[in-house]
């Protein structure tokens, strides 16, 4: 399936859909007005961006100096080159922690919100392992009772009503049949949920920030069940994507003041955890992953990228991931920012996700790092193109546009023929769904007599 087949099947349910789009633009408001207070964001932008341009030029250095002060403090270090490493070391681990190694019967992990893992598929390979995981951020519960990925990498049950959460719950957790009161939904999973942390052997944590020159890394919450699972446990997992390094502490104001904001609108993510060495007794480990990172810093065109500090902006303002939802995508990460990182990773799989956007650079306007993503867009179907990955009818479409805009008396006749045939010709051939994909959603407005042109030259002044 490719992304305008999933997100016909996302826009057939109009009322969702609408509701999808209202409340993604409800958070872009609470981001605008979370930041137009702050005279400074413009330039608390550029200094991001500078910082992970220095960061992410001088990669290779700070990575070693991380690894060096990390276990200096005590930390485990583990490198992963891809999604598959990742997830064998991590097992390793489990297996290996003092308290669980030779034990029989089930161990317990508790995870707070980590895309990094949803990106090495690290669940079901646990799972299968004989490894409970179980997601404690509230969204991501949701979604795993229902089996389904994240929708959007802050808020991955958005795709969700009250409704469909009251069902979910009461089919998992046995609250009342129709049950929809979020207090009440909340309560039950805040009950479910500490259970969980209490039996835990083990916890693991994503990570925001790693920061070179303490070997020291950071994780935000909203709803602290990373710190929770994390003092409860004996051992501490976190898992990183290699681009989440910054330098210095002092760097750590500039992002953490950009990050919720941009995310949810709020100044500051209620947990701001800092985590430096494992506590007496317990086990810290780190596991910084590549994935197909190394090869997107190559390339110049979309190295930015990598600068991504996962708020979420790019996709509350799209017009075409509000409208489509995160399902669509098919990738990990949803949104503009995914349609410019699944290219890398497989291009004839993600072909389409280029494509998903109007081009009007709004997510580019609302990045709190300055990524040009809808530059990298706009190049990633001139890449798309150039390796014969565009569908027949799209890739002999253009080629005959182009000859036809390039013969302009051509052009003029094709115009004045179309004019004539969506006039005269019936509704049901104009509009036919099968000819016709933008007559399925709309009406195509009345043909106009003459075109602009024609219009033109009659009226403009002499
Ligand atoms: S690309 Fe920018 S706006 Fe989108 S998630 Fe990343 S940091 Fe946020």
């Amino acid at each position: 399936m490719n992304h305008p087949a999933l997100a016909e099947k996302f826009a057939k349910d109009f009322n969702r859909t609408t509701w999808h789009d209202e409340t993604l633009w409800f958070v872009r408001q609470k981001r605008d007005r979370a930041i137009y207070p702050i005279p400074e964001f413009q330039e608390l932008r550029t200094l991001a961006s500078q910082i992970k341009d220095h960061t992410l030029s001088n990669l290779d250095n700070y990575l070693l100096q991380f690894e060096e002060n990390a276990r200096k403090n005590g930390v485990k270090v583990h490198w992963a080159a891809d999604g598959e490493e990742h997830n064998r070391i991590v097992l390793d681990i489990i297996r290996n922690a003092p308290h669980i190694k030779g034990r029989t019967g089930p161990i317990k992990m508790v995870k707070s919100k980590s895309m990094l893992t949803e990106e090495c598929h690290l669940n079901p390979f646990l799972q299968k392992n004989g490894v409970e995981v179980v997601d404690t951020d509230l969204g991501e519960r949701i979604v795993q009772f229902r089996n389904e990925p994240p929708s959007h990498i802050v808020m991955p049950a958005i795709h969700l009503k009250k409704e469909d959460v009251g069902e979910t719950f009461h089919e998992h957790l046995g609250t009342p049949k129709g049950e929809k009161d979020p207090q009440a939904l909340t309560e039950a999973a805040r009950q479910h949920l500490r259970q969980k942390f209490v039996e835990a052997d083990i916890a693991l944590t994503g990570v925001n920030f790693a920061v070179a020159e303490t070997g020291s890394f950071v994780v935000c919450t909203n709803e602290g069940n990373a710190d929770l699972g994390v003092n409860l446990a004996n051992v501490h997992i976190a898992c990183m994507g290699m681009e989440k390094l910054i330098p210095k502490v002092e760097h750590l104001s500039v992002f953490i003041r950009l990050l919720a904001r941009s995310a949810t609108g709020q100044p500051v993510t209620t947990y701001t955890s800092h985590f430096t060495k494992p506590a007496e007794g317990k086990e810290m480990h780190i596991v910084i992953v590549d994935n197909g990172r190394t090869q997107q810093l190559g390339r110049s065109d979309f190295r930015n990228s990598l600068k991504c500090i996962r708020c979420g902006a790019c996709m509350n303002t799209c017009p075409v991931y509000r409208r489509s939802g995160g399902h669509s995508y098919d990738f990990t990460v949803p949104g503009p920012i995914g349609a410019i990182l699944s290219p890398n990773i497989d291009l004839h799989k993600y072909s389409t996700l280029p494509f998903a956007s109007t081009l009007c650079g709004s997510c580019s306007d609302v990045c709190p790092v300055k990524i040009d993503i809808h530059v990298q867009l706009y190049k990633w179907r001139q890449v798309v193109s150039k390796e014969n990955e565009l569908p027949a009818v799209k890739k002999w479409g253009m080629k005959g546009l182009a000859k036809m805009l390039a013969m302009p008396k051509v052009y003029n006749l094709g115009g004045k023929v179309a004019r004539s045939a969506l006039r005269i010709l019936p509704h049901g051939m104009t509009h036919a769904k099968g000819m016709n994909p933008w007559a399925k959603a709309r009406e195509l407005p009345d043909a106009p007599k003459q075109s602009f042109k024609e219009w033109y030259s009659q009226n403009k002044k002499p």
